[in-house]
C-alpha cells in the first residue's frame, strides 16, 4: 500500500483517543495533547548550482514541552506532509516520556528529495531551514536532530549557523552532529541497537534463546542497518532479509541469503540513502525478491524500520505463523486496522514509541555533553542506553500484565500519564 494513503497523523490521533477512553482522561487534557502545541510553516529560498532559485516548504511542529525542550528529528522527504510531521512530534512527546528522559516532543522537515541535490545545495537548504526557525529553537527551547533524508554532516552545518546567528558556540541547539563537531559516541547505532536490547528484553520474557531466532527486517537505512547488524552481533541471532527502496528504478526489494547472512558486508555495500548494491549484493550469492517478501519470511522477529503504514489491512495477514515479535523501528509501520489483527493473533508487540526510543535517548546524552564539554567513551554511552531503554521495557510490560492491555496501549499508559503529570506540576491544568 502506498504510505500516500495512510494519513500518520490520523493514525496517532486514533492510538491515543483510543487509551484517552481506556485512561477516561480529562476532557480538556484531551484536547490540549491530541494537538500540537504550536506549528511553524514557512519557504526556504535556496540558490542552486546552476544560478536558478528553488523554493522549498519547510515545517517544525512542537507537539509539547511538558517535561523539558522540544525534541525530534528532522525528515527531508519528497512525500513529507505537515500531518506526517504532526504525527511524527506527537510520538516524540510519547518516547521521550516513555524513555523517562526530561524533553518533550517535535518534529520537522522539508518536502525536497535530498538525492536530487548536490552537496552545496544541501548546505544552503539546512542553513536557510535555520535562518527560518533559530529565534524557535535552542537548547532550553526546542532542539532538532537528523532523521530520514538528513545526515550527521548536515546537523554540524545546522549547529554553524545557528551558532553564527545566536553569536555564540551553541552545540546543544541540535543532536546527531558528527563526532568531533560536538557529536556523541555511539549516535549512530544508537537507534538500531536500542530496537535490539528491547528484542532481547522481549525474548526473556517470552523464554525464547535469542541464538535460535531469525528476524526479517524493512528497510536498511540508519535503523535497520544497526538493528541487522546487532540482531546478528550482540543477540547471535540470524538475520533472513532486509529490504530496501531503489531510487534508480522507484521499486523496493527484499534481500535475502538461505545461510550465511552478514548485515555488515550490505552495510559495506550500500549508499547513504539505504539503497543496497544489487549488482554486488547478486554477485555474492544473495537473493532479490520483490518488496513484500521480507513481511512473509518463516522469522521469529518481523523489525519494519522504513517508513510509516508499511503492515497494513492489505498484507497483514501474509505474516508467518512463525513470528512471535514485532519491533517497530520505524515510527508508525503498523496501522490500527493492522494492529488489531496482530493483537488477536496474539504477536508480542514492541511499539515504535518504546522500541526505537534509543535514538532520543542518545542525542539526549548528546546535549548533556555538549553542556558539561566532556565526552564518555562510546561503551558508557552504550551502557546508560541500554539502562533507560531496558527500564523503560519494564515499566511498560509491567504496565501490560498488570493492567491487562497490549504493549502499545501500556505504553501510551505510561507516557500520558508521565506526561500528565509535568503538565499539573507545572499548573497548566
Ligand atoms: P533512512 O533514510 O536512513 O533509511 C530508510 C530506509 O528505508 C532506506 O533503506 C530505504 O531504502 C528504505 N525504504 C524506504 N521505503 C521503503 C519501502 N517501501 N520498502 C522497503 N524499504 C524502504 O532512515 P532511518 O533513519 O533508518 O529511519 C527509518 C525509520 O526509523 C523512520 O520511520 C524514522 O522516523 C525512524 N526512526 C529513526 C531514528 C534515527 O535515529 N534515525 C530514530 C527513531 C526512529
Amino acid at each position: 500500500m502506498s504510505t500516500s494513503l495512510i494519513n500518520p497523523f490520523q493514525m496517532a490521533q486514533q492510538q491515543f483517543d483510543h487509551v484517552a477512553d481506556l485512561l477516561q482522561l480529562d476532557p480538556a487534557v484531551r484536547d490540549f495533547l491530541r494537538w500540537p502545541q504550536r506549528e511553524f510553516h514557512f519557504r526556504i529560498p535556496v540558490h542552486m548550482d546552476d544560478g536558478s532559485v528553488r523554493i522549498f516548504q519547510g515545517y517544525r511542529v512542537q507537539h509539547n514541552d511538558a517535561r523539558g525542550p522540544h525534541k525530534g528529528g528532522l525528515r527531508f522527504h519528497p512525500s513529507e506532509t505537515i500531518d506526517s510531521v504532526r504525527a511524527l512530534a506527537t510520538w516524540m512527546t510519547w518516547k521521550c516520556a516513555v524513555a523517562d528522559i526530561p524533553l518533550g516532543g517535535g518534529k520537522g522537515g522539508v518536502i525536497v528529495d535530498p538525492a536530487t541535490l548536490s552537496t552545496s545545495e544541501k548546505e544552503r537548504l539546512v542553513r536557510g531551514w535555520v535562518q527560518q526557525m533559530w529565534k524557535n529553537i535552542g537548547p532550553r527551547l526546542d532542539v532538532p536532530a537528523p532523521d530520514v533524508g538528513t545526515t550527521p554532516q548536515m546537523m554540524g552545518w545546522m549547529m554553524d549557523e545557528y551558532s553564527k546567528l545566536a553569536g555564540e558556540f551553541t552545540p546543544g541547539v541540535i543532536t546527531g552532529k558528527p563526532v568531533g563537531g560536538g557529536g556523541s559516541l555511539g549516535r549512530t547505532e544508537a537507534t538500531g541497537f536500542g530496537v535490539v536490547y528491547t528484542i532481547r528484553e522481549a525474548l526473556q520474557h517470552l523464554k525464547i534463546d535469542s541464538r535460535n531466532t531469525r528476524a526479517a527486517v524493512q528497510g536498511f537505512g540508519n535503523v535497520a542497518q544497526y538493528a541487522a547488524i546487532g540482531f546478528q552481533e550482540i543477540l547471535g541471532g540470524e538475520v533472513a532479509c532486509v529490504s530496501y527502496w531503489d531510487r534508480s528504478d522507484r521499486t523496493s526489494y527484499t534481500v535475502s541469503k538461505a545461510s550465511g547472512f552478514d548485515a555488515r558486508f550490505l552495510q559495506s555495500i550500500t549508499d547513504q540513502y539505504g539503497t543496497i548494491d544489487k549488482a554486488k549484493a547478486l554477485d555474492s550469492g544473495y537473493k532479490i525478491e520483490d518488496s513484500e517478501a521480507w513481511l512473509s519470511q518463516e522469522a521469529d522477529v518481523l523489525i519494519p524500520a522504513a517508513l510509516e503504514g508499511q503492515i497494513n489491512a492489505l498484507n497483514v495477514h501474509d505474516i508467518s505463523s512463525r513470528v512471535k515479535i514485532i519491533a517497530e523501528g520505524a515510527n508508525g509501520p503498523t496501522t490500527p486496522e493492522a494492529d488489531t489483527v496482530i493483537r488477536e493473533r496474539g504477536i508480542f508487540m514492541l511499539p515504535d514509541f518504546l522500541c526505537n526510543s534509543g535514538g532520543v535517548t542518545v542525542s539526549y546524552f548528546e546535549s548533556v555533553q555538549n553542556d558539561m564539554n566532556y565526552y564518555w567513551p562510546r561503551e558508557e554511552v552504550l551502557q546508560k542506553e541500554d539502562h533507560i531503554l531496558t527500564s523503560a521495557f519494564h515499566a511498560v510490560l509491567d504496565m501490560a500484565l498488570s493492567q491487562d492491555v497490549y504493549m502499545r496501549d501500556a505504553a501510551y499508559m505510561v507516557a500520558i500519564a508521565r506526561v500528565v503529570k509535568a503538565m499539573q506540576l507545572r499548573g497548566w491544568i
